[in-house]
């Protein structure tokens, strides 16, 4: 049987070779690598599903998501970092941050810009993972223009759409990037749902981890619900300082964010259970729209969480997000390169089952 549920994709995406990441000070490998996007790309095809091509879009809604200052860096910073000598002088083959100015060391300094391209960086980046090179910028742009495509198409009537963002976009904040992640796709897909006359979206993350990124950006919002569940940070896991269950929004936004931290182990029953949780306080919120940061590493066999969910796990979930309303279906992690594929047509099969019964 076909999958009835355009895929969204930029061949950009491909260009994105982060070059490992670099953790607790050595350099390893990395697990957010381009063959993560074909595989999932050719196993949502090879279920029948329509591949349909990103289409460019200008700056205006990611400034409505982003810092200008933090688009402006990342359009410009491997063009800096080449011409200042990094790569072909010193060896430094990618962007890495090595001073981060935090508010402990400012202690109330205006933050300046500085001088050098490489103390520049941990203005905007927020730690060590996640690298930059040639073709990142175009990459980045690709994943969100996937995600603005796939908004336009349910913003158009279509009931469910699937966005193969890469790089992912979950823990990239208003003004930093972090967390393998660069701009947020989802906050900017939720962005153009309410621009294009959504009076209400909620945004549901079923990563294995807090999309912190997207809970800050609309944390003082009460037109975007943000609601998680993830691995509990308060277990030892990223991002550490965000994801907790005391966080609830702020001002206008009291109320409508909603985090469900997991104990390292949790599988199927209790991981659907916690979506239950999360479903029906959304649709109390009647949305006109719902975004799902898709990750895939909440899976058993991922080697990126302790969560244990299953493909019949995540068909199920599937198919309770899309029961909530017309939805955009964002990709955020997953790296286990021989289950990713199954695990996604699972889940958007499970999607698509919710939208069209
Ligand atoms: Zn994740």
């Amino acid at each position: 049987m076909s999958l009835p549920v355009p895929v969204v994709w930029s061949e950009d995406c491909l260009r994105h070779e982060p070059g490992g990441e670099v953790w607790l000070g050595v350099r390893d490998p990395g697990t957010e690598v381009p063959a993560r996007a074909l595989v999932l790309r050719d196993a949502l095809a090879a279920a029948g599903a329509p591949v349909v091509p990103a289409r460019p879009h200008g700056e205006q809604v990611l400034r409505a998501v982003h810092d200008p200052l933090l688009l402006e860096h990342l359009a410009g910073i491997w063009r800096d970092w080449d011409a200042a000598g990094l790569p072909a002088s010193y060896g430094r083959d990618r962007v890495v941050p090595y001073v981060f100015p935090t508010e402990a060391m400012l202690a109330g300094l205006p933050i300046r810009s500085p001088a050098a391209v490489h103390g520049r960086v941990g203005r905007f980046c927020y730690d060590t993972m996640t690298l930059i090179g040639p073709g990142s910028w175009a990459a980045i742009r690709g994943a969100a223009d996937a995600a603005l495509t796939a908004a336009e198409l349910v913003g158009s009537g279509e009931r469910l759409a699937y966005a193969l963002c890469r790089p992912p976009g979950h823990h990239a904040t208003a003004a930093a990037y972090g967390g393998s992640c660069y701009l947020n796709n989802a906050a900017i897909a939720a962005q153009a749902l309410r621009e294009s006359g959504a009076a209400r979206v909620a945004v549901i993350d079923i990563d294995a981890h807090h999309g912190n990124g997207t809970q800050m950006i609309f944390y003082g919002r009460a037109d975007v619900f943000y609601g998680s569940l993830h691995v509990d940070p308060g277990a030892g896991w990223f991002p550490h300082y965000a994801g907790y269950a005391g966080e609830r929004g702020a001002g206008p936004g009291q109320g409508a964010n909603r985090n469900l931290p997991l104990a390292p182990g949790t599988g199927d029953s209790d991981w659907l259970a916690a979506l239950d949780v999360l479903c029906a306080e959304a649709r109390a919120l009647r949305p006109d729209a719902v975004v799902v940061s898709l990750g895939l590493d909440a899976a058993a066999t991922d080697p990126e969480s302790p969560l244990c969910v299953t493909e019949a796990g995540y068909l199920a979930a599937g198919r309770k997000v899309a029961a909530l309303g017309p939805a955009v279906l964002i990709q955020e992690g997953g790296y286990d390169l021989p289950t990713l594929g199954a695990l996604a047509v699972a889940a958007v099969s499970g999607a698509a089952a919710g939208a069209y019964g």
